[in-house]
């Protein structure tokens, strides 16, 4: 039997740019080869890239801890990773995951007075802590630190609501960390995701968490120079065709020919996550040629003007315009959705 298709969509993951992000990332973390403070979030399927793929890259860069969000995403991993070097952010939220997490050794971070029990009830021993310092969406409030009495707490983070802005709340969670770092016994600390490394020293800590910057976002102006490109969607023409002034293309007809044009049609659509917030306004490149796209985004196709590269034809492959911050700045979306939205049809 043959082989299944390689299909019409690829999701081409920079594997080099992703290793120099992470060691750029680490060197700003204050770690050094041999001795490395960034970790990396690999939650959500490494935002979408494909976690796979992802996670081996960052363990041969030096990177030697990854935070995924579920259980379930820890479990797919096993087979890529070792079950150390994971870490479970959501932490046991019932029996049934604190003894999967003791039986495989993937690291439990305890967010709750609840999960503390769990933890206990299930045999206990090393775990990370999460403390809540003023986002307050997961960890263990400072007024409730003494639930976390008794645990063996190997890494003590935080998370910081408004690292990617100049708020006063960044500095108001640091020194709430410090004092959860006086009160709860452990052996590093962590505070800094992405863009609190860009907030400097002070926020490093003994770890650091990035995710976005790794995969190609800039959440802080002090990343730009720093973080490259990794993620670049490629998506097939399935036809050409000419079209005459005055014709419509696509759904509603919103986009009407000034003249004659040569257009194409890539199988690409919102169900890949390449969301209708790109009709009439994204674009997608082939070589240093742009090509707008014309009308709405399809499920499962747009049309592109091919006036600026008169050479492609049906069956090439055209590059879709992706830059992170650009295109969360032309699209409206978050560097972050950018990613996610990125479907199971792009071959990874
Ligand atoms: C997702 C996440 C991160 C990574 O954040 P980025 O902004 O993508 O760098 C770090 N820490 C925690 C707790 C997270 O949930």
């Amino acid at each position: 039997m043959s082989g299944v298709p390689a299909g019409a969509l690829r999701l081409e993951i920079d594997s080099e740019a992703l290793a120099a992000n992470w060691r750029a990332l680490d060197a700003l973390s204050g770690g050094a080869p041999g001795a490395p403070r960034a970790g990396a979030a690999v939650k959500a399927d490494a935002y979408g890239l494909g976690a796979a793929v992802v996670a081996p890259v960052l363990l041969e860069a030096g990177c030697a801890r990854l935070f995924v969000a579920h259980c379930g995403e820890a479990a797919a991993l096993l087979g890529h990773v070792p079950a150390g070097a994971l870490a479970v952010l959501h932490g046991p939220r019932d029996p049934a995951e604190a003894a999967w997490l003791q039986a495989t050794g993937v690291r439990a971070v305890i967010n709750t007075a609840l999960q503390a029990r769990h933890w206990r009830e299930a045999g206990g021993g090393v775990c990370d802590l999460m403390v809540d310092t003023g986002m307050n969406r997961l960890g263990l409030p400072l007024r409730a630190l003494g639930e976390a009495a008794g645990l063996e707490v190997d890494v003590l983070h935080t998370h910081l609501a408004c690292a990617d802005e100049d708020s006063p709340l960044n500095e108001v969670q640091r020194l709430r960390w410090e004092e959860a770092r006086q009160a709860v016994t452990h052996r590093r600390a962590a505070i800094a995701n992405s863009a609190g490394i860009a907030l400097g020293a002070a926020f490093s800590g003994d770890m650091t968490r990035p995710g976005l910057a790794l995969y190609g976002g800039v959440p802080a102006a002090g990343l730009a120079g720093v973080v490259r490109q990794v993620v670049r969607p490629r998506a097939a023409l399935l036809q050409v065709r000419t079209i005459a002034a005055g014709d419509t293309v696509g759904y509603n007809g919103t986009f009407v020919a000034p003249r004659q044009m040569r257009v194409g049609t890539v199988a690409l659509g919102y169900a890949d996550g390449y969301l209708r917030c790109w009709s009439g306004t994204g674009a997608m490149r082939a070589g240093e040629a742009r090509l707008p796209v014309l009308g709405r985004v399809s499920m499962d196709m747009t049309v592109i003007d091919l006036s600026a590269a008169e050479k492609l034809g049906e069956g090439d492959w055209v590059e879709v315009d992706y830059d992170l911050p650009a295109a969360a700045e032309a699209s409206g979306l978050s560097q972050y959705e950018l990613l996610t939205l990125l479907g199971r049809r792009f071959a990874r």
